[in-house]
């Protein structure tokens, strides 16, 4: 029998599966599922029932440092956070945490003369801009685990849809500026990113001093 550690708990490997995932057993009987290049990082319960047993490959885990964790959430955060600024979508302040959680804390100020659909429109765009980020400053990290760290955005951008009517070809539309405003935005993002790896905390004015400066 095969025992790894896993999320900090021994787990014993019950199975694998196709394309690398192994499903483990912790000492409570729960089924988890994880990645065998990354399994110390990935929480993927929900995946359990939809796999197959099959493959026969075991774990060759490369462990992510919790550094590179939290360069990889400063560079989400820095996007969400840069494109906001750059597209004037007020937010009060974006923090990273020791554990590799960030936020970006929204503001409940909204500029006048603007319709909550224009301002709408622009949090799609900013609410892509973390993943895209992510993707461009972190090309070798799995494309699942960078959409993982992305739910909560899907969540919004899901809830925004619903609440405004924004089209799936309106969605699709703003996913493609949050691309072409990452690369155009790319200096600043990147020096936001250090700024908050260093700081753990930065305020809308802060970010908006960077975006100019670069
Ligand atoms: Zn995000």
């Amino acid at each position: 029998m095969i025992s790894i550690s896993y999320d900090g708990q021994l787990c014993r490997v019950v199975g694998t599966a196709a394309s690398g995932w192994l499903q483990l057993r912790n000492r409570n009987g729960e089924r988890i599922v994880a990645h065998q290049s990354d399994f110390q990082n990935v929480v993927a319960r929900d995946y359990a029932s939809s796999l197959t047993d099959g493959c026969s490959r075991w774990p060759t885990a490369v462990q992510v440092s919790p550094e590179q964790e939290l360069r990889r959430t400063a560079s989400h955060e820095a996007g969400h956070a840069v494109v906001s600024a750059y597209l004037e979508v007020p937010f009060d302040y974006i923090e990273m945490g020791d554990d590799g959680t960030g936020i970006v804390q929204p503001s409940c100020t909204a500029d006048e003369g603007e319709s909550l659909r224009e301002l709408a429109a622009k949090q799609l765009i900013a609410a892509y801009a973390g993943m895209e980020s992510q993707q461009t400053f972190h090309p070798a990290q799995p494309l699942w685990q960078i959409r993982d760290c992305a739910q909560d955005d899907r969540r919004k951008i899901r809830d925004i849809a619903a609440e405004f009517g924004f089209t799936t070809t309106e969605l699709s539309r703003a996913r493609e500026q949050a691309v072409v405003l990452v690369q155009q935005l790319r200096n600043a993002i990147e020096a936001t990113a250090s700024a908050l790896l260093e700081k753990r905390k930065l305020t809308c004015a802060d970010v908006r001093a960077i975006v100019a400066s670069v």
